[in-house]
């Protein structure tokens, strides 16, 4: 028996989560669903965005599926306390620093795309982001008042030998059971971590994926080969910042936010978390407008990556292809189902 231990968040997050439920009940029988407020919801009531209770669950389940977590109702809570405070304390107790970002284009939305369908039809690009280290966690950080009053503000980029290798790793891993590529995307002409970067991933590569096509490319050409050649692309492996940025490029390639799932791995054998990549969308949260099908893709990825179950994973993304195929949409992709309306049409689909 497998525990999944859903974090349905804030705003849209329960609507979403909701539909993961429906098709988990129909499609797994040996799957133990555990739930905790999460984020703003959990501050609410417990003045925290993550109680040690939940964390503790989280650990000890096989995978976490979170729904998202913020809103305009707690921008003024405390930095600490804030939802994505929790968020970033979550990930980083589960010391999942891959995070996985299929950019895949459904052959029935390839006309949704931001270019026209022969760039994109058959787009299928696996982004290997770097998600615990890197300028969003390194020191020292914060704000500064000078002696003539004004203010200096430190973010820093670091990265250790260690940090790049294990996520470098993941993303030959990956292509070994793909298209055999990988691209790695740093700023090794104006950076020192950039140059490391390079140097770490060369060296792994030669020493364990020779079998592996390896190109380097500077982050902001990735940003335009992005828009003009995307099919070129198999893995992108990247470091935190530039793969927030690049991934997010990528997902308006595909046809919408509604749709993008992801994955963060640690080690094997670790629970992976496994959130859409949207946010809580405060403004549509609970009129019925979300499209699950971003939740219900990351427990496709869950299933596949931490609940050892490729073949309902199979069966699963066949039933939301087929209900593309077969014309459902919902308002984000210029139809007008409701959220519950797309999670019957993936039943339907199952
Ligand atoms: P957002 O992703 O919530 O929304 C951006 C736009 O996309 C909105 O117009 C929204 O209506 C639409 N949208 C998003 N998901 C959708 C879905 N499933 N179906 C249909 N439309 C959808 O980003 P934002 O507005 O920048 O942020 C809102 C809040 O979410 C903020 O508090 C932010 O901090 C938080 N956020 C959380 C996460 C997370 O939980 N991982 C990620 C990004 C943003």
């Amino acid at each position: 028996m497998s525990t999944l231990l859903v974090l349905p968040g804030d705003g849209i997050g329960p609507e979403v989560i909701e539909q993961v439920r429906r098709i988990a009940g129909r499609l797994i029988n040996d799957l133990t669903i555990e739930e905790r407020a999460f984020g703003g919801t959990s501050f609410d009531q417990f003045g925290t965005p993550l109680t040690e209770e939940a964390l503790a669950v989280a650990l000890g389940s096989d995978a976490v599926l979170m729904g998202a977590v913020g809103g305009p109702q707690w921008a003024s809570a405390p930095r600490d306390k804030r939802p994505e405070a929790g968020l970033l304390r979550l990930r980083q107790a589960m010391g999942v620093y891959a995070n996985l970002r299929p950019a895949i284009c459904f052959d029935a939305l390839a006309n949704a795309s931001s270019l026209k369908r022969e760039f994109v039809a058959g787009l299928d690009i696996m982004f290997v982001r770097e998600l615990t280290g890197g300028v969003y966690f390194g020191q020292p950080r914060g704000i500064e008042t000078l002696a003539d009053g004004s203010k200096r503000g430190i973010d820093t980029q670091v990265y250790t030998t260690s940090e790049i290798e294990r996520v470098g790793r993941v993303a030959f891993e990956l292509a070994r059971g793909r298209r055999n590529k990988v691209t790695s995307c740093e700023k090794a002409n104006v950076m020192e971590t950039g140059l490391l970067w390079r140097e770490v991933i060369t060296a792994l590569h030669a020493r364990d994926y020779a079998d592996v096509t390896l190109e380097h490319m500077l982050a902001d050409n990735a940003a335009m080969q992005l828009v003009k050649n995307p099919l070129q692309f198999d893995v992108i492996v990247t470091d935190n910042l530039f793969g927030d940025i690049l991934s997010d490029e990528a997902a308006m390639l595909t046809g919408g936010i509604g749709l993008l799932p992801s994955a963060a791995l640690g080690d094997p054998g670790k629970p992976g978390l496994y959130e859409p990549i949207h946010g809580s969308a405060p403004d549509i949260a609970g009129q019925g407008l979300a499209n699950p099908l971003a939740a219900i893709l990351s427990f496709e990825m869950a299933l596949r990556w931490s609940l050892g179950r490729t073949d309902l994973a199979d069966r699963l993304q066949g039933a939301v292809t087929a209900a593309l195929d077969d014309g459902a949409r919902t308002r984000d992709l210029g139809g007008s189902l409701t959220t519950a309306q797309m999670g019957d049409a993936v039943l339907k689909g199952l």
